[in-house]
């Protein structure tokens, strides 16, 4: 295996679980997880609270991640939020986001109305989108546009830019319809109203939990698939990056890391493989975990955070109201606030010192939160790479990679974040059908 993140890991669980296989893992860094991390950030008086670096939730829609942490022995230590609503920041206010929406198209036009995020033209284009009759869509599209055509730009302005934006770190004039928002893709497949068609598929009664956690954090999934792969024999080589594939000889191999290096790993052997892989790009994302006293955060926050959509002028992207969100981080002294920036086409954190973004993310928690005081613990990750950005024609670049690679170098797969969906679930699918194909592939002679 090719890196040690979660699809890594999930690749390589999978692989050893297969009776005579041997698994070797080589992650580049010191540490397992990859994008998956959670540390102590420590406060003043020298007490720590374990918090997230990254992710911290992951789709219960898609059920690879529950499965695997059942497989694990986690189950006991799965959690979910504490609060569902999420906020947006509009024209430099605070207000709630619709709570029935498929990732910002509404479903419920009075309970879109009530929200006064949009003009009354703005709600009436809504409106109007229910009595379309456009064809089934049977091409890839970029979101921002098409749903602009639909139902109103002010609704992608306000709403959907900046949810499916603010998941993806991206631009949803260039993302893609079909991989970004596979649920949106496929009720326009049915032609008709969109809205219409999103209705028909909302699940009956109680739909449960959207998200689920790990009580102490998602790192808890990383060192228990380290702690049961070391188990089963697995070799885990960490501090350890793998320059060229020909030291694996003919080993089967999933390569799980971000695209450039893929490409890198590949090229030799597959030129038209690394040259779709050059296309696959990734913006980077700076987290910064700030810990206030509880006093000097003014409001209820009864919320689980607030997207900050580009055309607000700030320089955070999002605030995860941590403490609000997560029951096992609040103390009942604190407030733990996790502020981003970066984004597609906003690399100004990168370029700035950690003290310079902790300094300007405070001028906008100032602004738009009222918070005043100083916080007591302060902790900056930096996810260079973080998030690949998935634009329009990606699933078919996705299938010209693998079939390249199945042509060239048929004993190599690539799975991860760069492919075929970058939530952990995702990943965790990814890596364990990667593993099982090569294997089918080797066991056929393939
Ligand atoms: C800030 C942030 C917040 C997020 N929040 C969420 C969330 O709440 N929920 C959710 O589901 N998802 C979330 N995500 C997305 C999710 O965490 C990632 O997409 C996922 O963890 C990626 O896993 P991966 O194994 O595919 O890739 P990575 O985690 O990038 O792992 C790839 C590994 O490969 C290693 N590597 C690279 N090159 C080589 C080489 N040549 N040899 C050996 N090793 C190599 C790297 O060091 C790295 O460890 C978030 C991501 C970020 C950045």
């Amino acid at each position: 295996m090719v890196g040690g993140g979660i699809t890594g890991l999930a690749a390589s669980w999978e692989a050893s679980g297969h009776p005579g296989v041997h698994v070797v893992l080589h992650e580049a860094e010191d540490r397992l997880g990859g994008k998956i991390r959670t540390s102590p950030v420590r406060l003043d008086g020298g007490t720590e609270l374990l918090v997230d670096e990254g992710a911290d939730a992951f789709l219960a829609r898609v059920p690879d991640a529950v499965e695997l942490c059942r497989e694990l022995g986690l189950d006991d230590e799965l959690t979910e939020p504490a609060i569902g609503r999420a906020m947006v920041v509009h024209r430099g206010s605070l207000r709630f986001l619709p709570t029935d929406t498929v990732l910002g198209v509404p479903l419920d036009l009075e309970v879109l109305a009530g929200t006064g995020l949009l003009s009354e033209h703005g709600t009436a284009a809504v409106a109007a989108e229910l009595d379309r009759d456009d064809p089934p869509l049977s091409v890839d599209v970029a979101i921002g546009p098409f749903l602009s055509e639909r139902l109103g730009p002010e609704l992608v302005d306000t709403l959907v830019g900046p949810l499916i934006g603010g998941i993806n770190a991206g631009d949803v004039d260039q993302l893609s319809l079909s991989a970004v928002t596979p649920q949106l893709a496929d009720a326009a497949a049915d032609g008709g109203s969109l809205i219409a068609a999103l209705r028909r598929r909302r699940p009956a009664g109680n739909p449960g939990p959207v998200f689920h956690g790990l009580l102490g954090g998602t790192g808890r999934l990383v060192e228990a698939l380290a702690e049961q792969l070391v188990a089963r024999g697995v070799e885990l080589r960490t501090g350890h990056r793998l320059d060229d594939l020909a030291s694996t000889g003919d080993d089967p191999v999933v390569i799980t890391s971000p695209a450039p290096a893929a490409a890198q790993l590949v090229r030799q052997w597959s030129p038209d493989a690394a040259t779709e892989l050059d296309h696959i790009t990734h913006s980077s994302v700076t987290l910064v975990t700030f810990v206030f006293e509880r006093d000097d955060v003014p409001g209820p926050l009864d919320a689980s955070g607030v997207l900050v959509p580009p055309g607000e002028g700030r320089f955070a992207t999002a605030v995860s109201w941590g403490s609000s969100k997560w029951a096992h981080w609040d103390d009942g002294r604190h407030v733990v606030l996790r502020a981003s920036a970066g984004r597609i086409g906003d690399d100004r954190a990168a370029h700035l010192s950690d003290d310079e973004v902790v300094a300007r993310l405070l001028d906008d928690l100032s602004d738009l939160m009222g918070v005043a005081a100083d916080p007591v613990g302060v902790r900056v990750s930096r996810w260079p790479l973080g998030f690949a950005q998935y634009t329009v024609g990606h699933l078919e670049r996705v299938e010209r990679i693998e079939a390249a690679l199945a042509a060239d170098l048929p004993r190599v797969a690539v799975a991860g974040a760069a492919y075929r969906g970058l939530g952990i679930p995702a990943c965790i699918r990814q890596g364990r059908n990667a593993t099982r194909q090569l294997l089918d592939r080797m066991r056929a002679g393939g």
